[in-house]
């Protein structure tokens, strides 16, 4: 079932964990698709999307939601790279093998209590093991 079969029914918005506590709004990116052809990976809020399926199991048209958020997002990799924040995150964790800077208050505290700093808490090994891995699957990606 392709998107403009959509009924605006509401039941995978209803359904969306993430819409509760995010922008993304997949009736409302349907919506928009069908009456003004804004395309789907145009939508910065697709990014919220953590895939659950519920919205595409419970669709009454059947129309395979989550799987267009999926090919959005895989699309606009393929041509932009991640965006900003993603990219940034994924440096970072290249980088230092950790997702969350640790905030320089904390690194002092910790150093001053002679506490071995975040990054620290991670041998060498396991590091470059991050490293590698981000390296391989997300190294053309991240710009
Ligand atoms: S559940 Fe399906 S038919 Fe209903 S608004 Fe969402 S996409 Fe449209
Ligand atoms: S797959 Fe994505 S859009 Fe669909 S319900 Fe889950 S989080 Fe929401």
């Amino acid at each position: 079932m392709n998107l403009n079969s959509c009924i605006q029914c509401g039941t995978c918005i209803a359904s969306c964990p993430s819409g509760r506590i995010t922008a993304l709004n997949t009736r409302r990116i349907i919506a928009d698709f069908i009456s003004s052809g804004k395309k789907v990976e145009e939508r910065d809020e697709i990014w919220f999307c953590v895939t659950c399926y519920a919205c595409q199991e419970r669709c009454p048209r059947g129309i395979e939601i989550t799987d267009t958020l999926i090919e959005a997002r895989r699309t606009l990799v393929k041509n932009k790279g991640l965006p900003g924040r993603l990219s940034n995150a994924f440096t970072f964790l290249m980088n230092k093998a950790a997702l969350v800077p640790a905030r320089e208050e904390h690194v002092e505290l910790r150093r001053k209590l002679g506490l071995p700093i975040y990054h620290a808490q991670f041998d060498e090994k396991a590091r470059e093991e991050v490293r590698r891995i981000v390296e391989k699957h997300l190294g053309s990606v991240v710009r």
